[in-house]
Parts: structure tokens; C-alpha cells; sequence
């Protein structure tokens, strides 16, 4: 029996996928979240925000020194749904 892929879940506090090891959200957790919130856009950018809550706290606690820009991290959580969900 094949083994199921692994979810392209984050991996807290670092943020990195813990299927393809890339930035969270991954290319395949894009889709997947786009196609969980198909419905429901509005939705997917209420928790996208709370993710991009989540992240900020957590990465800025792991670097102190080298702060995450605030417009990458935007554009890395939250930006990329609204360029797909905008027509
Ligand atoms: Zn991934």
C-alpha cells in the first residue's frame, strides 16, 4: 500500500513546510487552501491574517537580530491569495 504524501503543513516556529521544507505557504499549500476556501475567499483571507499574526510573533522571536521584513512576510501570508482571488 503507498504511503499517503505528507500534508504541506507549516512546521511552528520556523515557518518552513514540513512536506517540501520551502517557506510556508508552499506552492501545494497554496492550492490546497485555495481550494478549501473556493467558497469562501473572504474566509481564506480572515485566516491568512491570523497567520500572518502567528508567523510575525514567532519569527521575529527567532530573530531578534534580523527581523523578517513586514512587507515580505505580508506578501508571503497574506498577499499572494488576494493577487489569485482578485480577477
Ligand atoms: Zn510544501
Amino acid at each position: 500500500m503507498p504511503r499517503s504524501p505528507r500534508p504541506h503543513l507549516p512546521l511552528r516556529p520556523l515557518w518552513l513546510c514540513r512536506s517540501c521544507g520551502t517557506p510556508w505557504p508552499c506552492p501545494d499549500a497554496r492550492l490546497t487552501l485555495v481550494g478549501e476556501y473556493a467558497a469562501d475567499p473572504v474566509g481564506l483571507s480572515v485566516y491568512l491574517c491570523g497567520v500572518l499574526y502567528e508567523a510575525t510573533a514567532d519569527l521575529h522571536r527567532l530573530h531578534p537580530d534580523q527581523r523578517p521584513d513586514p512587507a515580505g512576510l505580508f506578501d508571503r501570508f497574506l498577499g499572494w491569495a488576494r493577487r489569485r482571488t482578485t480577477p
